[in-house]
């Protein structure tokens, strides 16, 4: 638990919040600013800032949440399906550096509109492609047990490249990108 963190605050019960479930290592409540109705976060009651620094046992475990609680959303608002919505770090939108999922109720009315689609499709090139199957396959080396918390990951990932965009991701530019992970 941290001092300054919005979350830990609801999970210390200092703050009031609009809970729909908690187990021991989880707590679930509706978002403040809601995308529709029924829009819930869950969070695990640890502080960790990204789904990275979750150690397996916790990790595992908070997923049946998020699972199980997908599953109450979606019946309690009669909702034609859900989408998960997980932000690691500023530069994926996150906002409240503490994990949680967005369950998010879906309507078949509002049109079939996937998440991901913010984000335009990118032209990759086949040399590429395999630089980046290599990069994230190597990465695995300096993997940690899967006994251990993972509190070193976001220095691992802080090399990723600073510029890229959904107009200007070319082959030149990849080609600059620091893969020495
Ligand atoms: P993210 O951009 O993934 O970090 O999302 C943070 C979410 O937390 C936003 O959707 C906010 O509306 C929501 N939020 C922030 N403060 C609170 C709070 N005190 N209670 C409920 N939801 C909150
Ligand atoms: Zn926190």
């Amino acid at each position: 638990m941290t001092e300054q963190c919005i979350f830990c605050s609801i999970v210390g019960g200092k703050m009031p919040t609009n809970k729909v479930y908690e187990d021991t290592h989880s707590i679930a409540f509706l978002d403040i600013n809601p995308r529709n109705p029924g829009h819930t976060l869950i969070i695990p009651k640890r502080h960790y800032e990204t789904v990275m620094e979750m150690p397996d046992s916790e990790a595992g475990k908070f997923f049946e949440s998020v699972r199980k609680v997908s599953e109450m959303v979606r019946k309690g608002v009669q909702a034609n399906g859900i989408s998960l919505a997980q932000n690691n770090g500023k530069a994926a939108g996150q906002v409240v550096p503490h994990v949680h999922f967005h369950i998010i109720p879906r309507f078949l009315t509002e049109g079939p509109v996937a998440l991901e689609s913010v984000l335009s499709p990118k032209k990759m090139d086949d040399e590429s492609i395999k630089q980046i199957i290599q990069a994230i396959k190597l990465a695995d080396k300096g993997a940690h047990s899967s006994h251990e918390p993972r509190h070193e990951a976001k220095h691992e990932t802080r090399k990723k490249p600073e510029k890229i965009n959904d107009e200007d991701f070319e082959k030149d530019e990849f080609e600059e990108m620091d893969m020495s992970f």
